[in-house]
């Protein structure tokens, strides 16, 4: 049987799909590059600090990044290990250009145009190509959801992956800033570490959302989780997308924080696996190397 409305041959089929596909990537190139010229780098978002160091948590752990650290945060994580960005920003942000040298400061609330120039001197110092990618941290980055779309619009220029860490809650906020992101790491916080249920409905939309790019979902776990919950928070996540890497992280020990055991995280993980297909247990890793 034979399609009237297509091409006979395979070959012709094939070369039209390519030639698609081509054209879907420009397109998608131009947009990029069109979305990069309009962005506004005179806005301004409280910053913490700029600096490059190793990963140290779920996929990209071992990988160097450059790291832009936004102030401000709505969770109350008693495991926070960043809580000098919850509190008020300071007066100027503090960066880095190269591990172990001194660093130099910027304006606070800081300009994109002041961001990108940070992140070129530090590529500057990159001669090896070190750097993997970019991460945009907090904090809560999607407190400020037109920053990020245009700061992650003014960094593609410099061809790195943008990877945006956020606590996952704030699924408006991703829809606006989402365009410029290549890779989501979004936190799937359990009500047992929390004290308290989270809004459920924006954390699966939340979800769906980010599968539209590269994600991937990291659960800290403390010796407070029951696999009851553990269970729930599986098959929203398999609901989405059973195929999504999903990162169980012991909890840093922290105030009244503690980690489960490792048998309880080995049964913890083989639980997970009756619903999605990659689960890691892995903790954090940067403080171990002495690394911020
Ligand atoms: S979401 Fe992140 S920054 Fe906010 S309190 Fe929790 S751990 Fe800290």
């Amino acid at each position: 049987m034979t399609n009237s409305d297509g091409p006979e041959n395979p070959e012709d089929s094939c070369r039209l799909s390519y030639e698609a596909a081509r054209q879907a990537i420009e397109a998608d190139a131009r947009a990029e590059e069109e979305m990069a010229a309009r962005a506004d780098t005179s806005l301004r978002a409280p910053l913490y600090e700029i600096f490059t160091s190793i990963q140290g948590e779920a996929l990209f752990a071992g990988l160097q990044q450059i790291f832009i650290r936004f102030c401000g945060c709505e969770l109350d994580c008693p495991w926070c290990d960043t809580p000098q960005a919850r509190g008020a920003p300071p007066a100027e942000v503090w960066c880095q250009s190269k591990p172990g040298v001194r660093g130099f400061q910027i304006e606070n609330p800081a300009r994109i145009a002041d961001v990108c120039d940070v992140v070129k001197r530090i590529l500057g110092y990159d001669e090896e190509g070190a750097i993997h990618s970019i991460a945009l941290t907090g904090g809560e980055p999607l407190m400020f959801p037109e920053y990020v779309a245009d700061l992650a619009a003014s960094l593609r220029p410099f061809e790195l992956p943008i990877m945006l860490e956020t606590n996952g809650q704030r699924p408006d906020a991703l829809r606006k800033a989402l365009r410029m992101i290549d890779w989501v790491a979004g936190d799937y916080k359990l009500d047992s570490s929390m004290g308290r249920p989270l809004d459920a409905e924006a954390r699966r939309e939340f979800l769906r959302l980010a599968r539209q790019k590269r994600a991937f979902v990291k659960i800290v776990v403390t010796d407070e989780a029951t696999e009851e919950e553990l269970e729930r928070a599986y098959e929203e996540i398999a609901a989405v997308d059973p195929g999504c890497p999903l990162f169980l992280q012991p909890v840093t020990v922290k105030g009244e924080s503690r980690p489960p055991s490792g048998f309880e995280l080995i049964r913890f993980r083989a639980l997970a696996l009756r619903y999605l297909r990659d689960v890691r247990v892995m903790p954090q890793v940067h403080g171990l190397l002495g690394l911020k």
